[in-house]
């Protein structure tokens, strides 16, 4: 399997393709190593961590040019990256030294009543290619931390930052990579030994994966696409709320589970702000990443170049305006922002994962809300206003996992929950004490014989 530059084409690497005797033998190790990693002292876990994260920081500059390259992302997106996934490695250096336990109130006269926090066993990451390092180890570092071990698949797309460039982060057998598409997925959701499925990427794929690991019993957390909105109403801050509703769906080419798919904005303030946005798309530079001033690189593929050119020229055929940007030489797609939308397009009901910004005008704040909510997704919104006790009535009534007043949609910082709801996401949060419990489990343990004297 090679891996490519998005921007140009060339063969970065290449990885071998996992067979179905790999992922078994890659889960084998990874099971064999798990009791003895689980045991104490917990310090030796996180040093291991802090030892990966100064792993990563040592070859961060390797590892910048490469997520630019095989992610077609700009150089700021790859230092957030890895500036993130050093905090996750740190954040779940602290995780292991978290009590394991705690004692409980009892009825019966004697007993000592005691939960124990315990690890589930081998925990299986399938990651997407968009954010390859950080989505990989926000699984893989929390789940280390607390006497896990893990079977990381990512994304065809990114084998290297999403797979090979964990392999030497870590000594041992306790995080195992393996490579390839479905099929590989497949195995390592169904392998009798994976405890714990953990997926980053598509609602269609993750309901896939619902259905087969919660069939086998197993845990399941799934963190899935969006279909989020920005809100502007009447008396927000044009320039802030175009600067906002820009970077919430141009940012990394419109590829993020949090990017902007809707602008919701209210009557009195759309002609200003339609205005200011379509400027702001207009000056952007698209092209190689790493050509000076290049705010977009290339679209991840020409599967999902394609599917976006389809559905603007569909809303287009239906009566929508494109007034900047659209699809220009494949891979390079220009900054879009549409008008005389409908809430019935394609372009406004799915996910559209590229930097096009349609915009619906509505009347006042209910409208607005029942816009909004009007999607099966629920990851995040935003709202824009001057009035901070009309953003958070607003906001509060936003159907979601994640909400921001005059803050653009993408949004993530290690130690929040992180997360949706509907069919944006299923399971826990990640990050921080929601951590503890996504990857471990509870177990009830009592004696009426305690040497107390
Ligand atoms: P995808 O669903 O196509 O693939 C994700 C991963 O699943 C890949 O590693 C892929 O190889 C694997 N896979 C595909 N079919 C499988 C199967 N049948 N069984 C097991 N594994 C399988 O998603 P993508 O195109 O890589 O990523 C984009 C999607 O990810 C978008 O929908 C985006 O919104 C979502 N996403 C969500 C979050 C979040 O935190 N909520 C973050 C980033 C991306």
């Amino acid at each position: 399997m090679n891996s490519r530059d998005k921007s140009t084409g060339e063969t970065l690497g290449s990885v071998s393709e996992s067979t179905v005797a790999d992922v078994d033998a890659a889960v084998g190790r990874a099971a064999a190593a798990q009791p003895a990693w689980a045991e104490p002292p917990y310090t030796e876990r996180a040093a291991a961590l802090r030892t990966a994260a100064a792993r990563l920081e040592a070859k961060a500059a390797e590892v910048r040019d490469l997520i630019v390259r095989e992610t077609g992302c700009i150089p700021g997106k790859a230092d957030y990256e890895i500036g993130a996934a050093i905090g996750e490695l740190h954040a779940a250096a602290a995780l292991a030294a978290r009590p394991v336990g705690e004692v409980l109130p009892s009825n019966h006269a004697g007993r000592f009543s005691l939960a124990e926090r315990l690890p589930l066993g081998v925990v299986a990451a399938i990651t997407p290619w968009n954010f390859p390092l950080v989505l990989g180890m926000r699984v893989v570092a929390p789940a280390l931390a607390l006497g896990n071990t893990v079977v990381l698949k990512p994304s065809p797309e990114t084998p290297l930052s999403g797979g090979s460039l964990f392999a030497d982060l870590f000594d041992g057998d306790v995080l195992q990579i393996v490579q390839g598409g479905p099929e590989v997925g497949e195995r390592l959701v169904t392998h009798p030994e994976t405890a714990m499925v953990h997926f980053t990427g598509s609602t269609t794929v993750g309901r896939a994966i619902a259905a087969q690991a919660g069939g086998l019993l197993k845990k399941v957390s799934l963190e899935l696409g969006g279909n989020n909105a920005l809100v502007v109403l009447d008396d927000a801050d044009l320039e802030q709320a175009a600067m906002i509703g820009a970077w919430s769906s141009f940012h990394y080419q419109g590829q993020t589970c949090i990017t902007a798919g809707r602008h919701i904005v209210q009557a009195g303030i759309a002609e200003a702000y339609i205005a200011e946005l379509t400027r702001r798309a207009a000056a952007v530079k698209v092209g190689d990443p790493f050509t000076e001033a290049v705010g977009l690189g290339p679209m991840i593929n020409e599967r999902q170049f394609t599917r976006a050119a389809d559905m603007l020229s569909e809303a287009v055929a239906a009566g929508a305006t494109v007034l900047t940007g659209g699809p220009g030489e494949l891979p390079f797609f220009r900054p879009a922002v549409v008008t005389s939308v409908d809430e019935g397009m394609r372009l406004w009901r799915e996910e559209i994962f590229a930097p096009v910004a349609p915009v619906l005008v509505v009347a006042d704040e209910e409208e607005a809300i029942r816009v909004v909510n009007d999607t099966e997704y629920g990851l995040v919104n935003s709202v824009a206003t001057a009035d901070l006790r009309r953003g958070l009535s607003v906001a509060r009534r936003l159907r979601g996992g994640m909400v921001h007043v005059n803050d653009a949609t993408p949004q993530d910082e290690a130690g929040v929950p992180f997360g949706g709801i509907g069919q944006s996401g299923l399971g826990g949060r990640s990050g921080g004490d929601d951590n503890l419990e996504e990857f471990t489990t509870r177990r009830w343990l009592t004696t009426t014989d305690l040497p107390v004297h």
